[in-house]
């Protein structure tokens, strides 16, 4: 039996990786240009308090991933989803047709992190994340090998192409495949 995109119409894509090498970006301009809906889980956590607090030391809200996974899985069952966020271990497996992994090289991610005012050890400890390649391997470890897929992030030039890769890959995806 084929059991391709579980009954969805339309893909679900999640796009991980470290802070600051292109989710939201690319996200919002992959979802205007193959009618997808963007879902910064970030956000959402913030606006319908999907959290347990404030992390002093992490400079972060705790996040509550049951929470999350309650409050996506109606629009992931139905599909045509972008899944924004640093971290993939929690989600379903099912949930996903393609896993993205975006990469930055480190002088480029440092600056970005930098201008985003990030210093001490909030700088450190991404940088440190992208150099041990840590969302990849997780990205490995939670889903098939063969949906997982890594996207270097450099420049404007790579999001291009990534953004018309990833518009191709949905045009093609259908429900059986
Ligand atoms: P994330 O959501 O992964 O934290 P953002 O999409 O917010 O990353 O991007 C962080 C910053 O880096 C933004 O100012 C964005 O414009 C810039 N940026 C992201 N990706 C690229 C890229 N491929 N080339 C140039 N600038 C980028
Ligand atoms: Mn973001």
């Amino acid at each position: 039996e084929n059991n391709g995109g579980n009954g969805r119409k339309k893909p679900n894509i999640l796009i991980t990786g470290t802070p600051g090498t292109g989710k939201t970006t690319t996200s919002s301009l992959l979802a205007d240009a193959a009618q997808l809906r963007h879902i910064n889980v970030g956000d959402l956590v913030k606006q319908k308090n999907l959290h347990d607090g404030w992390d002093e030391d992490l400079q972060c809200h705790v996040i509550n991933e049951d929470l999350v996974c309650d409050e996506l899985e109606d629009m992931m069952e139905e599909g045509g989803n972008i899944v924004d966020y640093h971290g993939c271990d929690f989600f379903p497996e099912r949930w996903f047709d393609c896993v993205v992994v975006l990469q930055t090289d480190n002088p480029i991610l440092y600056d970005r992190l930098s201008n985003r005012g990030y210093t001490g050890s909030k700088l450190s400890n991404n940088i440190e994340c992208e150099i041990f390649q840590v969302l990849l391997e997780e990205a490995k470890a939670s889903y098939p090998e063969n949906i997982v897929v890594a996207l270097q992030s450099d420049s404007i030039e790579d999001m291009s192409k990534n953004v018309e890769t990833l518009v191709d890959w949905v045009r093609r995806w259908s429900p059986a495949s």
